[in-house]
């Protein structure tokens, strides 16, 4: 960590462990992002999706409420320490996962993620008592985030893998 980056965390009181829990934006370096992020904000203005928010830590964050990730890159290009790296926007290691809360899974027929998946990464199988299944084609979908911000019930968040078992989004 550089001397400046320290001295703000040592005055803010943070703890520079990394959350991998959180979605940070596309391009972030995992090992070092945290060392090389400044809290500029200026991947937070540069997004034309308007998807990317202030944790409570003051990290840069991906939220889906509103609208999904392009891949673009915008957010990588304008960032001015490297904390963000433009070639790595498209490896990007979130796939959606769905919560016990989902309609269909408690015998309610929606299926509106399913819809709004250009990617038609989504299906449902059948299960007893009229309920259904949702099942994730994990090369299909991308991570954009169009289905959890369409869920109606919030039901949707992300996990990616690791050596020690799925990490799922905060
Ligand atoms: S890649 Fe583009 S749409 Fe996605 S978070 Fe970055 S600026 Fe926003
Ligand atoms: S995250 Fe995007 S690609 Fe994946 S299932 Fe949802 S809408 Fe489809």
């Amino acid at each position: 960590m550089n001397k400046l980056a320290s001295r703000r965390a040592f005055l803010r009181g943070r703890v520079l462990r990394p959350d991998r829990s959180t979605i940070r934006p596309p391009g972030a370096v995992d090992h070092s992002f945290f060392e090389l992020c400044h809290d500029c904000d200026v991947c937070v203005q540069a997004c034309p999706q308007d998807i990317i928010t202030i944790d409570a830590q003051g990290w840069p964050e991906v939220r889906f409420e509103n609208a999904a990730c392009t891949f673009c890159g915008d957010c990588a290009d304008a960032c001015p320490t490297g904390a963000l790296d433009r070639d790595r926007v498209s490896d990007w290691p979130w796939r959606a996962s769905f919560a016990a809360t989902c309609l269909s899974k408690n015998g309610v027929t929606c299926r509106i993620c399913q819809d709004i998946c250009d990617r038609d990464a989504l299906r449902f199988r059948l299960q007893l008592g009229g309920r259904s299944e949702p099942v994730l084609d994990t090369d299909a979908c991308t991570g954009c985030g169009a289905c959890a911000g369409a869920c109606p019930v919030r039901a949707i968040g992300f996990e990616r893998p690791t050596q020690d078992g799925p990490e799922v989004s905060a």
